[in-house]
């Protein structure tokens, strides 16, 4: 009998294939006492552990692809810096001496103290570096019980095409799932901002995490199909339901390699009206992917990834010479850079605030709150992107604004820069286009007034809907209610657009629901002309556009504004014939 599981997919596509379970068993670690002669020896056994684990990390940092994303890689050196870490390399050695205690034991103590530290944090992110604890922890501890590798540990070709199962995976796992060319993966515990979610899509491979139960179900070499589109996994899939993805697979390969042909074709409607068709970029690997793509500019460059896995925040010049980088590979393509939002769902280390944990870090100090409060941190940027301006067309765009005296500050902050490099004679783009997001229902609602102050809106749906609908967007209990259908949802985008129209400046859309392509017709209907998509989804998109006929649509979107719910949203506009896949 087929079953089938539900998750979270964090990664598209189809894959089909035999599974191979990562199964970390918890050992039993026992305290045993040692004398006093002894202390030495068991200090030296766990630094011989230790040593050995960072040649095992270093060992999978070296197999690490030429074309792997810098995430994966900052990843493993955030576990070799573990290591280094005197709560790791000292405390254990101090707690074998206090009490006379194994190696084995002085080392869970200490994991268990720090995985407390982390468990009581409010923040989302943090908690989750509980993991990193563990993972690292785990690493040495299987060396001092002397275990033999895991299975997918050590260079196996034979779990090429196999599809993995875990509780949760490490960053050296999935390097080494790269290098054996797994087919997909899926994990019991993680949410969409989980380090496992991250990778997955760095990877490219289907994923789906939050697969609870999991392992209730599914058995070592069981053949499943992993849909990341729909997030569900079919536990052994009878003869129909196989043949039925293997067709659907099928399809979808045909159908990206023919999405091909549009890399050069223009974003323009049946009806001839062109669509501003934008990406999204977060890391360096993904500024050539806009050229690849076709894209006709980046609507969304989010900066936050320069803060991650360091210590200090960037200076100036980092942030200047980052900036010219991409404008040069964009080559006099527009580039919106997003200033700084940290906070909520996107903490990093540099440039982290070490103040009180904040109970509601969502609601709390996060993006422009932030930047405005500490304008040391937010100057150099500032500074940075005025300058970049004289190198190519930029676009300054400010994250979270929900009160128009957030932007009265940094249109002041901004013009005192100018005069400052005026002073010094540094050139920059006088007409530099400065803009918001609206991802506040207090800024979709008010909308009109923050046109009048800006130079251009791009709706930022991921935040939007959260505040709208009053769900944490990391908090997978509450998941279902993330519904970009919601007619409040609809009506406070269709009041941004009208509002922008009215002021006459333009109105973009970044967030997840631009890039969805069973959203493209609404959208379109509810006047967006303007979409900056992940570059991934961006020929889909584009696809979508020039299938469609605006008049049609529009007629349509009228209706959907008076639906009561998202179902009555997709029926009605499923009558416009969107398309398939
Ligand atoms: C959004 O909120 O829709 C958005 C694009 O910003 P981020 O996902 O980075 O918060
Ligand atoms: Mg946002």
């Amino acid at each position: 009998m087929t079953i089938a599981l539900h998750g979270m997919s964090v990664s598209r596509g189809i894959a089909i294939g035999n599974v191979h379970i990562i199964e970390r068993d918890q050992p039993d670690i026992r305290e045993y006492k040692i004398s006093k002669s002894q202390i030495d020896t068991e200090i030296r056994r766990l630094e011989e552990a230790i040593s050995n684990a960072r040649q095992q990390l270093r060992a999978i940092r070296g197999h690490i692809k030429e074309s792997t994303t810098a995430d994966i890689a900052a990843f493993i050196d955030t576990h070799l810096l573990m290591l280094d870490d005197i709560a790791l390399t000292q405390e254990p050695k101090r707690l074998i001496g206090e009490l006379r205690c194994n190696a084995e034991w002085a080392l869970k103590l200490q994991r268990d103290a720090l995985v407390n530290v982390f468990e009581e944090m409010d923040d989302a992110y943090l908690r989750t570096r509980k993991d990193d604890v563990n993972h690292v922890v785990d690493r040495i501890m299987r060396v001092l019980l002397k275990q033999t590798p895991l299975r997918h540990e050590v260079p196996d070709s034979r779990l090429t095409g196999y599809i993995m199962l875990a509780d949760d995976l490490t960053p050296g796992d999935t390097v080494l799932m790269q290098h054996h060319g797994i087919a997909a993966f899926a994990t019991e515990y993680g949410g969409p901002t989980s380090h496992t979610a991250i990778l997955a899509r760095s990877l490219g491979i289907p994923a789906i995490v939050g697969l609870h139960q999991a392992s209730r179900y599914i058995r070592e070499e069981d053949t499943i199909i992993l849909d990341g589109i729909l997030g569900i996994v079919l536990v052994d899939p009878d003869k129909n339901t196989l043949a039925h993805y293997q067709k659907k697979q099928k399809e979808e390969k045909r159908y990206y390699l023919s999405l091909g042909r549009l890399k050069k074709a223009p974003a323009t409607t049946r009806d001839g009206i062109t669509i501003n068709l934008q990406a999204n970029i977060e890391l360096p690997q993904d500024f050539d992917t806009v050229r690849e793509v076709g894209a006709g500019g980046v609507g969304l460059y989010r900066t936050e990834f320069l803060y991650m896995n360091r210590q200090a925040p960037p200076d100036e010049e980092e942030h200047f010479n980052t900036y010219l980088k991409v404008l040069k590979i964009l080559d006099g393509l527009p580039l919106t850079i997003r200033t700084l939002d940290l906070g909520a769902d996107k903490q990093v280390d540099g440039g982290r605030q070490t103040g009180p944990v904040q109970s509601n870090p969502a609601l709390g100090l996060r993006a422009i709150r932030l930047c405005l409060k500490e304008p040391g941190l937010f100057r150099p940027q500032l500074r940075a992107i005025i300058r970049a301006s004289a190198f190519g067309p930029v676009r300054l765009m400010i994250p979270m604004l929900s009160h128009l005296q957030e932007i009265n500050q940094v249109l002041q902050m901004i013009q005192t820069i100018k005069t400052e490099l005026d002073s010094l004679n540094i050139t920059y783009d006088h007409n530099l286009p400065v803009g918001g997001m609206i991802e506040v229902p207090a800024a979709a609602i008010c909308a009109d007034m923050f046109a009048g102050k800006l130079d251009f809106l791009s709706i930022g749906t991921n935040d939007l809907i959260q505040y709208t609908m009053a769900i944490d967007r990391v908090n997978d209990e509450v998941n279902y209610l993330y519904d970009p259908l919601h007619p409040a949802v609809l009506r406070l985008i269709r009041t941004t657009i009208k509002a922008g129209n009215r002021a006459k400046i333009p109105v973009a859309m970044c967030g997840e629901m631009a890039g969805e392509k069973r959203h493209t017709q609404l959208l379109l209907g509810l006047g967006l002309r303007e979409f900056s998509v992940h570059p991934a989804a961006l020929l889909e998109v584009k696809q979508i556009i020039i299938e469609s006929n605006l008049a049609e649509l529009e007629k349509m979107a009228r209706k959907v504004l008076f639906s009561t719910s998202g179902a009555e949203v997709a029926m009605l506009m499923g009558k416009t014939g969107p398309a398939k896949n």
